[in-house]
């Protein structure tokens, strides 16, 4: 514990190392808008290789693409696991109207007792953060078990292609760990029982569902020579809107949310909605993250149809957004929608995922620490 209270100290000591190592990751311009030539992440991970070479620390940087690279630091420990890994992105999305904001984006200018600039909230400031707590260590000397590993990617921002992805691929055992901790999760909660910090595990698939309707076209003057594709389209929102989601609360999250709620009761299927609506009182988005989390949702977003005022529609598209939690796969999806749909004559769709659903453990040693 004396050694915990070393590091806390030597950390509140380092405050301004670290603004200062944040302000200079933002006034590197590693702006990514995913196509090519983009992100120059290089110069970044030359400036930050240099920068802990003057604290003893070797890292490699592992050039992805021209001008993009990854950078790949480690402390290691006596027994090389369990291994650690800090994961940050160090690319930025792009500055629309830079005359908009305060501060010149790139400026990594100090004011108001806040770091402003592209990139200090997403997610130079995590980056600055990993970076800062393995020089810590590295200072204060203290034996690692396990290796600590910080790894600053390029190219999250479009998908990881030049980024982890390529890591994944092409380097694997450099970032190869038992744990690792990257953003999105962490944030302040408010609960009944007083502030709470979320672990994030695993996040909800994501599918695009794309409904094609077929009628009958005809001349708007005598439309019952046709079959006017539009009621049908009425009659699959009508069953959308009534659609109801299988409910399941078996997500980790559940269990440790009852003790948060002070009710002394679990949180089950019968009385997750309830006590949803009682919790958005005190906290909005933990609430709406209960019913989140405990269904699939399949949510009507955009619909074409039609080609000119005096014609009966023939065809009509509808496109859902489908979020699915982490067992429903794609043949669960196709079960719903074939309910959705059944008996609509002329009713073809085709699912196009554009991120599968995946949840890490939670029951673990590191979730333990974290939570301690
Ligand atoms: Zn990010």
């Amino acid at each position: 514990m004396a050694e915990l209270e070393r590091l806390f100290r030597m950390a509140d000591e380092a405050a301004e190392e670290g603004v200062q190592l944040l302000a200079d990751l933002i006034r590197f311009e590693t702006v990514n808008t995913g196509v090519m030539p983009t992100g120059s992440e290089l110069p970044l991970c030359r400036h930050l290789r240099d920068w802990l070479a003057g604290e003893g620390i070797t890292s490699q940087i592992l050039e992805s693409g021209e001008n993009r690279g990854n950078l790949v630091a480690r402390l290691p420990g006596s027994a090389g696991t369990p291994r650690l890994l800090y994961m940050g992105h160090i690319d930025v999305v792009p500055v629309e109207n830079p005359q908009d904001w305060r501060f010149p984006p790139f400026s990594g200018t100090v004011a108001d007792g806040r770091i402003w600039g592209r990139g200090a909230a997403d997610m130079k400031d995590m980056v600055a953060a990993e970076l800062m707590a393995l020089v810590i260590l590295g200072r204060a000397g203290i034996p690692l078990r396990g290796d600590l590993i910080v790894a600053a990617a390029a190219d999250e921002e479009t998908g990881g292609k030049y980024g982890f992805g390529w890591l994944a691929e092409h380097a694997p055992e450099t970032i190869r760990a038992d744990y690792a901790i990257n953003e999105g999760g962490g944030g302040p909660v408010p609960t009944p029982a007083g502030t709470a910090y979320e672990i994030t595990v695993g996040e909800k698939g994501r599918l695009e569902l794309h409904i094609t309707l077929q009628g009958e076209a005809t001349h708007a003057a005598s439309p019952w020579q046709g079959d006017n594709v539009s009621f049908k389209l009425a009659e699959v929102l009508r069953r959308l809107q009534n659609w109801q989601p299988e409910i399941d609360v078996s997500q980790p999250f559940f269990k440790e949310l009852a003790a948060l709620l002070g009710r002394g009761e679990p949180v089950t299927v019968g009385n997750v909605d309830a006590l949803a609506d009682e919790l958005s009182k005190v906290s909005r988005g933990l609430g709406s993250e209960m019913r989140g989390l405990s269904r699939m949702t399949l949510v009507p977003t955009m619909f074409n149809g039609g080609v000119k005022s005096n014609i009966v529609p023939a065809v009509c598209e509808l496109v859902c957004d489908v979020r699915t939690l982490p067992w429903q796969d794609e043949a669960y999806v196709r079960r719903q929608v074939d309910q959705v749909l059944a008996g609509i004559e002329g009713a073809r769709y085709e699912l196009i995922y554009t991120a599968i659903t995946n949840a890490s453990q939670y029951d673990t040693p590191l979730a333990a620490a974290i939570q301690s």
